[in-house]
């Protein structure tokens, strides 16, 4: 292929139509020498992501990809502000700042503390913010108490989403990684008595995990570390990963205590661009209480003008997210969520019933919470795999994941379904036809597929145990 990019562009440019296309040669390697109007630019990059997927049907991904026209408009009006210059844009600040206490309420923070949380890129740095606060908490103890502050570890179930592999990573701290098993993908109190010693940072358990859309066993955790303090005096806080459930249990499960109803739980995350229904860009972090937020973590900035603190991993920001998030709650309010995610959920068991009715798949979560739909399918169908029915029904358009499970439950592989409030029932219906077609179609012809091979990132963390 020549490179001689926008050949008749720098001829005439004013005179090209987004006709020109079949014109035009993108170089690969360089930038173009030449630039063109504005329409056939816009042309040709929707040409050529004509292939992606349509968000609207991807629901392999949690995030938002709905949203209404009116919030739309506000993001034009604000996607042009630099979040972090709060000196220029003090009432978004603000609002941010409300929400923070409107989370610390709908997550049953105290009433008698003063809140502290802040909105982040996702829920991805909102952990690594929690992470690196209780890593601060633990040193200071440590040093203060004359011992040997060294070795920190992290205890999670093997279900974590890869965040947290990042931050042990990242910030050197220990994984202490508890098994899954066929049958039990949640962290339970199984194997803490193991993982848990006076070097432990923070459990971290999750309230709707990425696999199998279920709860770790919160309460059990926060019961065993109760009597492990009593029994030690090593209290080890507990963070909650609410990337996902932060905002479908509040609205679901009103008596259900998953969050700072329960006294060890110190910080909370959550994605606002997952069932905070806002498009990508949004996650939040809350504590219990300012206290624990590290004041070693705040840097004072004076640059933008004024004297601001600022204690997040990324320093510009887009700010259209957190104003949307603002519109979202004036705009449903606590009534709106709950009617929004209740459906959602209903859909979701909706779409469970139906796929399991169909004799194919047995269900891989014992309860239902956020909405997703996790299957595995029955051994008798052993000429095609999960991986053929996600490459199957990727012709009609949708997008599903096929994963095989982390340690030490890899043997078994897993079709999920995130389903989201875009989705009605018939919509959902058409989905359950084209997986079960998909199926019918592949015991004729049968499979090929042979899932992708662990990643290391799969088979070297997990603690023995
Ligand atoms: C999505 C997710 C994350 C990461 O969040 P982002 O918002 O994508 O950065 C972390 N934990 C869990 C449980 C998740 O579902």
């Amino acid at each position: 292929m020549t490179e001689q990019p926008h050949r008749m562009v720098a001829e005439q440019p004013e005179k090209m139509t987004p006709w020109d296309m079949f014109n035009l040669e993108v170089p690969q390697d360089h930038m173009p020498m030449h630039g063109v109007p504005a329409r056939v630019a816009k042309a040709v990059v929707n040409s050529e992501s004509w292939t992606d997927a349509r968000p609207t049907m991807n629901l392999s991904s949690f995030v938002t990809t709905f949203t209404e026209p009116e919030s739309e408009e506000l993001m034009r009006e604000h996607f042009l502000k630099n979040y972090i210059d709060h000196d220029m844009y003090p009432q978004l600040f603000a609002m941010e700042q409300r929400m923070v206490r409107w989370l610390h309420r709908l997550w049953h923070g105290p009433s008698d503390v003063t809140p502290y949380g802040t909105a982040t890129v996702g829920s991805s740095e909102a952990c690594m913010l929690a992470g690196l606060a209780h890593k601060w908490n633990w040193r200071q103890a440590r040093e203060a108490a004359g011992k040997d502050a060294t070795r920190p570890n992290m205890v999670t179930g093997g279900n974590v989403q890869i965040v947290w592999k990042k931050f042990l990573r990242y910030f050197d701290v220990e994984p202490r990684i508890a098994p899954l098993k066929p049958g039990n993908y949640r962290l339970t109190t199984e194997h803490l008595d193991r993982l848990v010693d006076e070097n432990t940072i923070a459990v971290v358990a999750i309230a709707g995990q990425t696999f199998t859309g279920e709860d770790d066993d919160i309460q059990e955790i926060h019961d065993w570390l109760d009597a492990y303090e009593k029994r030690t005096g090593h209290s080890v806080p507990l963070h909650i990963d609410g990337a996902s459930g932060g905002f479908v249990n509040p609205f679901c499960y009103p008596d259900y205590k998953w969050d700072f109803a329960l006294p060890r739980v110190q910080s909370i995350n959550a994605s606002g661009h997952k069932f905070g229904l806002v498009p990508p860009g949004l996650g939040w972090v809350i504590f219990r209480d300012d206290k624990v937020f590290n004041k070693d973590l705040i840097f004072y900035v004076n640059y933008l003008g004024g004297e601001m603190p600022t204690a997040t991993l990324n320093f510009s920001r887009n700010a259209f997210q957190i104003a949307l998030q603002y519109y979202t709650f004036i705009r449903l309010g606590f009534d709106g969520f709950t009617r929004i995610m209740k459906q959602t959920v209903q859909n979701a068991v909706h779409l469970r019933d139906r796929l399991v009715a169909s004799g194919l798949f047995t269900i891989m979560n014992e309860t239902q919470r956020i909405p997703v739909v996790a299957l595995t399918l029955k051994p008798e169908f052993a000429n095609f795999n999960e991986f053929d029915i996600s490459a199957k029904v990727r012709e009609r358009g949708w997008v599903i994941s096929a994963y095989s499970m982390p340690p030490d439950a890899q043997t078994v592989n897993s079709l999920r379904v995130v389903v989201r409030p875009h989705l009605n029932s018939n919509t959902l219906g058409i989905l359950a036809d084209d997986i079960i077609h998909a199926c019918q179609w592949l015991q004729q012809h049968g499979g090929n597929a042979t899932p992708p091979a662990l990643h290391d990132t799969y088979k070297s963390s997990p603690a023995k145990c």
